[in-house]
């Protein structure tokens, strides 16, 4: 159901409940107390109707005469003995007789009705001339009243219904004018084109602020879509520039091998050796591509374990001090901390370090370990070529390289540091980085140790 209908039809709704409701309450209420008036009067006047009987009887006038003079305009008037039989009937209709309450010596009142007629009716005790206890009973016929109620009944009903319609209209009206400038905004959102080219939408003066931050939220998210496009292509274009040099390399070599590779033995050699290395690099700058992506979108908060760094560290050192055949010199401040990671991004952050530090490098390499109160610092230092100051601040962007020339040579891919940085992002890592040229680089991780105990042990 559309949010226009859905308002228009829940506010109708609610209104004419609370019409019907308010309207009900004056009806009966009004029926209550007009009736208790009637009953209330009808009450006066069998206690004057009893005190002129007494002062009737000092003056030797019977009572019927009294009653006779108090007769109704249109009502019935009937003296009951205790027998239930009648001793007098005043009626202005003959009909009323058939009206008939039980004999009672208390004081009451009450509506009934006969056929469709309308009564109230009061009933007193009275001492009668004979000194008899008798039940005084009078009769009024309130139809006029009853009339009233009906006609009040129908300009209800139609009050009732001309304020339902009245409320659907304007509703109608009201939610045209909130939803109107809604709809037009999902319109300028649906421009496909627009979608397509990220483009932002503008505001107008009239809008509401509701309107007028939606359309900020809208712009916000076409920017960050605008600059995620972005980068997934500057990465495309870059990964196809890195693969570009070793498929030439490969192609001519296979060109080559394909013209002189039956005759000149020399040449196929040199052809085989050089498709092979190619070969390597391209599959290691895909792994280092699909790495990338990887952590891009991995979430670090999972698979997080309370670890000690020093092992940890000390582990990864020996497997990579084979592999790279260097000497890697691990030392502490004499602590053994703990911090609470993904163990997975942690190794592969040192590996990165390390495997820098020593393409970068001749010598050995250093690792430092030492905390203060609140934090764990992982130095990491080579002796090699360094980075120069200038260059500090972007060797963190993606496929940045400090000198291309020799970058073929190191054999890298640009995408480590920026690997690294995500990894130190989503651990809450902080990276320092201190070089000198020709003298060597030292890289700080920085860990936080606030933990949650309770779920690291
Ligand atoms: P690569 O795969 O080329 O090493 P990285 O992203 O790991 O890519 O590093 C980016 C650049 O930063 C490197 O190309 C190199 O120029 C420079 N660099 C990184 N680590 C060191 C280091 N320990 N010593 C000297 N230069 C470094």
């Amino acid at each position: 159901m559309k949010l226009g209908t859905k308002i228009q039809l829940y506010t109708t709704l609610m209104i004419a409940i609370v019409v019907i409701l308010i309207n009900l309450l004056i009806y009966f209420s009004y029926k209550h107390y007009s009736l208790e008036a009637e009953m209330g009067q009808l009450e006066n006047r069998g206690n004057n109707i009893i005190s002129e009987v007494q002062n009737a009887r000092e003056s030797n006038i019977s009572g019927e005469t009294v009653l006779q003079y108090f007769s109704l305009s249109d009502g019935y008037i009937a003296l009951q003995d205790e027998a239930g039989d009648y001793i007098v009937r005043i009626a202005t209709d003959q009909s009323y007789v058939e009206l008939s309450e039980d004999y009672s010596t208390k004081q009451y009142t009450d509506v009934t009705s006969l056929g469709e007629q309308h009564f109230v009716m009061s009933s007193q005790p009275i001492i009668w001339d004979n000194g008899e206890v008798y039940s005084l009973q009078i009769f009024e016929n309130v139809e006029f009243l009853y009339s009233t109620y009906n006609i009040l009944k129908w300009i209800l009903v139609i009050s009732t219904v001309v304020i339902i319609l009245l409320v659907f209209i304007l509703n109608r009206v009201i939610t045209n004018l909130i939803i109107g400038p809604i709809k037009q905004m999902i319109r300028r959102m649906n421009d496909k084109e627009g979608v397509r080219q990220f483009k932002t939408i503008s505001t107008n003066e009239s809008d509401t602020e509701e309107l007028k931050m939606l359309t900020d939220s809208y712009n916000d998210m076409m920017l960050t879509l605008k600059a995620h496009d972005e980068n997934q292509q500057a990465f495309i274009m870059n990964a196809s520039h890195e693969l570009k040099t070793p498929l030439t390399v490969i192609s001519s070599y296979a060109k080559m091998l394909e013209r002189f590779g039956q005759t000149r033995s020399d040449l196929l050699d040199e052809g085989i050796t050089a498709i092979s290395d190619e070969t390597l690099r391209m599959k290691y700058l895909t792994e280092q591509f699909l790495s990338f992506t990887q952590v891009s979108k991995e979430d670090a908060s999972e698979n997080k374990e309370y670890i000690p760094v020093v092992h940890l560290v000390n582990d990864v050192s020996k497997r990579l001090e084979k592999a790279f055949n260097r000497h890697i010199e691990v030392s502490t401040d004499g602590t053994n901390p703990h911090i609470y990671i993904n163990t997975q991004s942690f190794e592969q952050l040192i590996k990165i370090f390390l495997d820098n530090a020593y393409k970068y490098s001749q010598e050995s390499i250093e690792v430092n370990i030492s905390k203060d109160a609140e934090k764990v610092f992982i130095e990491i230092r080579d002796r090699g070529i360094g980075i120069p100051q200038a260059e500090l601040n972007q060797i963190f962007e993606r496929f940045y390289r400090v000198d291309k020339a020799r970058a073929r040579k190191t054999g890298g891919s640009g995408l480590g540091l920026a690997i690294a940085k995500t990894l130190a992002d989503k651990n809450g890592i902080e990276i320092k980085v201190d070089s000198e040229l020709n003298k060597g680089t030292t890289f700080t991780l920085i860990i936080d140790m606030e933990v949650d105990h309770d779920e690291a042990e």
